[in-house]
């Protein structure tokens, strides 16, 4: 399968030449080469999912490739919450430890009634019985991906090729047709298994012509990114915060060296107006006057999905994280799943791998995708409507439970477990 690549780029591949501290994040390797029949799996989309399974398939002695579409790892401004069931996950070879360095540890988090002050504080302490990471890590994904790309540059079992454009996918019982776009060259290639990691706009579940049912949350989610430091001006600041004021909601997460602002376009506003300076300023001045000057770093708009295919496994095309199913970012759990998808389908492909019969995936799918449903997608929503309800009657009674909720501590452990991740995992061990 003939593919151009740079003698440079080839030598780091095959890890002839060290790894540059930066090479995760400069565009140096524009792509890597590789006879993609050799590998047992090929992985497109170099998110948080596709590269995590990457990743655990190599752990365990299998070659893989991996095609993204971008020239370098997208550095866009998404998943911020790393969930401490993901972190126990990523703990075996030292990942959780290295993204903690790069992150903000957040053992409470809190709903905050910006006017009287009162609060509701969740403290993961409790959960030190059941993780190693008993608390939120604040930290962006594509720490984890740059963390990722550079461990996988390094590995002699894992090719990256950057701007690789997957177009379509042919699947049948025994192999994978795919065809990509590398600059101007478009490449066939067939592959033994197909895992599509190419996220809620996935080219692959198009090609199939899979369908992707669910709908459309009402309200879109803006995000600023900004310097100013919200704790010296903001009394009782936690590192996660939601905001209730009379008539909406914020949330203010900390990362490292800034913050994050979230709020929704006003009732028929479109989203060019809503992003405006003024109208973000006002915003941000609606919680801290001092703040609305602030340098804004970055502004994006997110239209929020609840999706799930009907199945996750289609022949020897498989599917994880946001091209498998989508939720609403409340609660931090898209990112978290897509790991634990990878995870699971690690667990399940291996053996198959090594010669099981691929009717083992099928538990792969049924695990994951009633997680997907029943858990993430559920938790979310009921995270959605929670943050967003401005009702005062309904803000009322959600905020007797929330009060009810932290200060027994079985509820709270109860809730925290969720909220945590921790069950859906332990639920998925026990689907058959
Ligand atoms: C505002 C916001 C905040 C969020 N916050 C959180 C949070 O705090 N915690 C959390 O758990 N989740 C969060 N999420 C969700 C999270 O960002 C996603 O669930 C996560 O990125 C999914 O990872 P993925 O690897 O499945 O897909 P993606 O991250 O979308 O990665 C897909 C990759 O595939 C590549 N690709 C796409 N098409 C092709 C193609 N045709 N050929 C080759 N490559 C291709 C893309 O370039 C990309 O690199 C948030 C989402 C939003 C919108």
């Amino acid at each position: 399968m003939p593919i151009v690549c740079s003698e440079a780029a080839l030598q780091y591949s095959m890890g002839l030449t060290p790894t540059p501290a930066h090479a995760a994040t400069e565009p140096q390797i524009q792509w890597l080469t590789t006879d993609m029949s050799s590998a047992s799996v090929t992985i497109v989309g170099a998110g948080p999912s596709g590269l995590t399974l990457a990743w655990w398939l190599i752990q365990r002695g299998h070659t893989i490739t991996v095609l993204e579409r971008e020239s370098i790892v997208p550095k866009d401004m998404r998943a911020s919450t790393f969930h401490p069931a993901t972190l126990d996950l990523l703990a075996d070879s030292g990942l959780a430890d290295e993204l903690v360095a790069r992150g903000t540890i957040v053992p409470q988090w809190q709903y905050l009634i910006h006017e009287s002050a009162e609060r509701a504080v969740f403290d993961m302490a409790c959960l030190s019985d059941v993780t190693a990471y008993p608390f939120r890590l604040q930290c962006e994904q594509f720490q984890l991906t740059e963390l990722l790309v550079a461990r996988l540059a390094e590995h002699p079992s894992c090719s990256l090729h950057f701007d690789a454009d997957v177009k379509a996918v042919t699947a049948s019982t025994d192999g994978v047709q795919i065809q990509y776009q590398h600059h101007s060259q478009i490449v066939d290639a067939d592959c033994d298994w197909l895992v599509a990691a190419d996220g809620a706009s996935s080219q692959v579940r198009k090609s199939l012509g899979l369908t992707f049912d669910g709908q459309v949350f009402p309200k879109t989610s803006i995000t600023l990114v900004l310097d100013y430091p919200f704790e010296d001006d903001i009394a009782n600041l936690l590192g996660v915060n939601y905001v209730w004021l009379p008539d909406r909601h914020y949330s203010l997460m900390r990362l490292r060296n800034t913050w994050r602002f979230t709020y929704s376009p006003e009732q028929d506003q479109d989203v060019d107006t809503a992003l405006s300076d003024p109208v973000a300023r006002a915003h941000i001045a609606n919680i801290s006057a001092a703040a609305a000057g602030a340098t804004i770093r970055s502004r994006n708009h997110y239209t929020l999905h609840q999706r799930c295919l009907d199945r996750f496994c289609h022949d020897r095309v498989l599917f994880v994280g946001d091209a498998a199913h989508l939720n609403s970012p409340a609660g931090g759990m898209g990112m978290n799943s897509g790991i634990h998808d990878a995870r699971s389908l690690a667990d399940h492909l291996v053996p198959v791998l090594e010669g099981e019969d691929p009717v083992l995936l099928e538990r792969y799918d049924r695990r994951r995708r009633t997680i997907a449903r029943e858990e993430v997608q559920r938790l979310s929503a009921q995270n959605y409507a929670r943050h967003r309800e401005t009702q005062a009657d309904k803000r009322q009674v959600i905020w007797r439970e929330l009060q009810e909720t932290v200060s027994n501590p079985v509820k709270h452990r109860d809730y925290l477990l969720d909220a945590a991740m921790i069950r859906s995992r332990e639920r998925e061990q026990t689907i058959e």
